[in-house]
């Protein structure tokens, strides 16, 4: 029989253990797997490869295109960027799976609820696209960037998630109503796509009520689709739900390659001291089988996990305290122990391949292109009506009207009464009417000499387009 290759990252911390009680579990399930151990992290780091991951281990991913690793460091002080991410982005596994699921003999606040969900998290782009500048010495930008494209893939991901797992619900959780632009084009791709799965109830929800939610009524949620930051946080906290990071699993899966880890870390206090729960990490190798289509042998490790946890015979101290708990090592001694159990009373769900969406996706054309103006970003440390008069000198003689000057959002200029604590960075909004591109372009130089020779500061500059005769910048707080 031909094995499956599987790459295999053990991780930094407790990572070589939680791993290796995965590999040996898997292994026990007579599913033919060809390990191929490879390196990232920390010791990366040290080595001085700044991303933490090996061309080595570059080149067994693409080849064997299925991972399973451990938790890796950020190093601080040293390397540029988590290994985790370059991962992810590498391979552009766009989507990152994180069930949750009430376990049994596992007792928390909301034991009996039956808790039973999935994040769909956007995993590569939003604010972890880690666009970052210092726009003045006082005030920071990131760049909160979400694409048609993007968008079409997660949410396609977790409508196909949810027919793999046999759900009959999808929540899309976003800040639409304060961005509308980017967490919007979420809402809006969802609500454009779920026509297309009339099997499944699609409900749109608000992301902070989400949260609340999920602490008052978790059980009302089966599947939510979220944007990158939201999905973070909101996937931490829902795993309290069912006892924290030991028994969160998660899959961060693309179109052609998929990398399975526990959500928690490398817990670095507990390495080496055969002590930490393995849960998470084997169930993301559960997750793993799955995904390989090996059912049966997930099954058979899932049932076994769930019965050692219900037994209670053999726990980690995450979950019995220091007195009563077995290590690592007994604790997977005793999933093996108890492989051909099934956990009393614990319905196990039925599971069909998943189908990962390819979204071929080109530019997005629109037929209508227009251009308004501009909002010329400025560095004063003057008073609202300062910037303003020094702007309306700035666009004299040129095609260009200052329609209103805005500080962290909130119009200021023409004083609208607005008790604003103003900081030293503005947003100066300059409309062309009529508009045309080209003039905007061929006054551009000029404009941005006067603004210079008025004593302002200039740094960023942004079109105000519009697209389809639909506007595509918002309006400042105050602005009509
Ligand atoms: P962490 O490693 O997840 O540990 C935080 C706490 O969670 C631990 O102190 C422990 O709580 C509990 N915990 C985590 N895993 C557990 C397990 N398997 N069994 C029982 N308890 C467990 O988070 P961190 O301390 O913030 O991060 C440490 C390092 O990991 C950092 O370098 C971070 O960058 C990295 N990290 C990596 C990943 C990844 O590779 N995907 C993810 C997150 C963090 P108690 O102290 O209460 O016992």
């Amino acid at each position: 029989m031909n094995k499956i290759p599987v790459t295999l990252i053990p991780g930094d911390g407790i990572g070589p253990e939680v791993v290796a009680a995965t590999r040996q579990l898997i292994d026990a399930t007579g599913v033919g797997i060809e390990w191929i151990d490879a390196e990232a992290g920390a010791s990366v780091f040290k080595k001085g490869i700044a991303s933490g991951v090996p061309k080595e281990t570059i080149e067994a991913i693409s080849r064997t295109r299925v991972v399973l690793k451990g938790p890796l460091e950020t190093p601080v002080g040293f390397g540029e960027k988590s290994a985790n991410v370059t991962l992810r982005k590498l391979f552009e596994t766009f989507g990152n799976l994180r069930p949750v699921r009430e376990l049994p003999g596992v007792p928390t606040p909301f034991s009996g609820r039956g808790v039973d969900l999935i994040v769909v998290r956007e995993n590569v782009e939003d604010l972890y696209a880690g666009i970052e500048h210092m726009q003045t010495p006082g005030v920071a930008q990131c760049l909160k960037l979400i694409s048609a494209k993007g968008c079409e893939k997660i949410v396609r991901l977790a409508f196909e998630v949810a027919r793999a797992e046999g759900r009959k619900s999808v929540h899309c959780a976003t800040k639409a109503n304060i961005m509308k632009l980017t967490e919007g084009m979420l809402k809006r791709t969802f609500e454009r796509i779920a026509p297309e799965y009339p099997d499944i109830q699609a409900s749109h929800i608000i992301i902070d009520n989400c949260a609340h939610q999920l602490v008052k009524k978790p059980e009302q949620f089966e599947v939510i689709v979220t944007t990158n930051m939201n999905g973070d946080i909101i996937s931490d906290l829902s795993s309290a739900l069912i006892g924290g990071l030991g028994f969160a699993p998660s899959a961060n899966i693309g179109n052609d390659i998929a990398i399975f880890e526990a959500v928690h870390g490398s817990a670095p206090k507990y390495a080496g001291k055969d002590c930490i729960n393995p849960t998470a990490m084997i169930l993301s190798g559960v997750m793993m089988l799955r995904y390989l289509q090996q059912f049966e042998a997930a099954a058979l490790i899932e049932n076994a996990v769930f019965a050692t946890l219900q037994e209670g015979k053999a726990l980690t101290r995450d979950v019995v305290g220091d007195a009563k708990a077995v290590g690592t090592k007994a604790f997977t001694a005793a999933v093996l122990a108890n492989f051909g159990k099934k956990p009393t009373g614990f319905a196990a769900r039925a599971y069909r391949p998943l189908q990962v969406p390819r979204v071929a996706g080109g530019p997005v054309v629109p037929k209508q292109r227009g251009l308004v103006g501009l909002d010329v970003f400025v560095e004063a440390a003057l008073s609202p009506v300062e910037v303003g008069q020094k702007m309306e000198a700035a666009v004299a003689g040129t095609h260009f009207k200052l329609k209103m000057v805005s500080n962290r959002g909130t119009m200021v200029y023409p004083p609208t009464g607005a008790q604003t604590d103003c900081v030293d960075h503005w947003r100066c909004r300059l409309l062309m009417t009529p508009a045309d591109e080209a003039q905007v372009t061929a006054q551009l130089a000029q404009l941005l000499r006067q603004v210079e020779a008025t004593g302002l500061r200039w740094m960023h500059i942004e079109k105000l387009p519009e697209f389809d005769n639909a506007r595509g910048y918002t309006m400042a707080q105050g602005e009509d």
